[in-house]
């Protein structure tokens, strides 16, 4: 029997799946390990399963003589030093394909919320703003028929162009390793609307800096439900306010939560939602299946259902 940590609460009866082999601890709070106390834990487990606000980096896994798997439960897995936990011989897995449809509504449900003003428009009848039907006020974006520009048309990226499909919009993407694309200027250059659905990696690190948002339109909204930092959030702040952009809906940040005071909260035309991408009940509970079936396997020594190092 081996140890597990579990490093929070996980939604559907799939941990249960886990104590029939193994111990397993389950961090209760609401809020992630503190470093030191992940190590303790980590120091005596044999798998580890992590969320993306889990820092798994080499300074830890030095703490963990014993561990075999991290099951990361997230498909983005920037969160772990994957060179680290390879040369240790531990296998890494991620939950992909279950959020994908979820994960695109929430991309899609926040182009339609920037284009048409939602937050503004819900707030104006919240506060008693709302006194007559207006012509002129407030007038959003035409979705339908628009440009969409999509950077990273992996999974996620063709599920949200799915959908663009339905609203009869030009989709453009950049190059893939199994199709040819756009090149990104020219794809921020032409689009009303621009999505993000790459993984953090140190080439998209500030991949849409401020050089990037000065060749998007001026009415054009940036969507990002992939990572944070994949944006460079003083630059968007400027954007926004001098009006580069028409505006942005992010569910990622950097960092998360953005904290009190941080001057993006205060920017123009912004929608931030708190990283729920695939904060489905359904999508949820197949994460944890999936995560706990990759545990399995790497306490087993066999191939993880999804193991992102070979
Ligand atoms: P995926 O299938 O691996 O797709 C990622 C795509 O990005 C691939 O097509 C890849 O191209 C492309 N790409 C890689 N580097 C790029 C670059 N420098 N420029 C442009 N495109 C690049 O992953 P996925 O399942 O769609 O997930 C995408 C990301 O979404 C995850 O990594 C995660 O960070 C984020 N996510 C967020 C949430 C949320 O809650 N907000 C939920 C799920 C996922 P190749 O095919 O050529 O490698």
């Amino acid at each position: 029997m081996a140890l597990c940590f579990v490093t929070r609460q996980l939604p559907g009866p799939a941990l249960d799946q886990l104590r029939a082999a193994h111990d397993v601890e389950v961090w209760t709070e609401r809020l992630p390990p503190p470093p030191a106390e992940l190590r303790a834990r980590g120091a005596r487990a044999d798998g580890l399963l992590t969320l993306l606000s889990d820092r798994v980096d080499a300074e830890l896994l030095d703490h963990c003589p014993r561990l075999k798997a991290i099951s990361n439960y997230a498909v983005g897995y920037d969160n772990i030093d994957l060179e680290a936990a390879t040369s240790r011989g531990i296998r890494v897995g991620n939950t992909p394909e279950v959020l994908t449809d979820a994960t695109a509504d929430l991309a899609f449900a926040l182009l339609l919320a920037a284009a048409r003003m939602l937050p503004q428009a819900i707030e104006s009848v919240r506060v008693g703003d709302w006194l007559t039907w207006e012509p002129g006020h407030p007038l959003g974006h035409e979705v339908h028929g628009a440009t969409l520009g999509i950077v990273g048309l992996g999974r996620i990226g063709r599920a949200v162009a799915q959908r663009a499909q339905g609203f009869e919009m030009t989709v453009l993407h950049t190059r893939t390793s199994m199709s040819t694309g756009e090149p990104l200027e020219l794809l921020l250059e032409q689009s009303d609307f621009v999505s993000l659905h790459c993984p953090l990696t140190p080439q998209t690190h500030h991949l849409i800096d401020r050089a990037a948002l000065a060749q998007m339109r001026p009415n054009a909204i940036l969507i990002n439900t992939a990572r944070g930092q994949i944006v460079d959030h003083a630059a968007l702040r400027e954007a926004l306010t001098d009006g580069t952009i028409g505006g942005a809906a992010l569910d990622v940040t950097d960092p998360e939560p953005l904290p009190a005071g941080h001057p993006l909260r205060s920017a123009p035309n912004l929608i931030v939602t708190p990283h729920i991408g695939s904060a489905t009940r359904v999508a949820r509970e197949r994460m944890t299946q999936l995560a706990v079936d990759n545990l399995l396997a790497g306490l087993e020594d066999r191939q993880m259902p999804h193991q992102v190092n070979r």
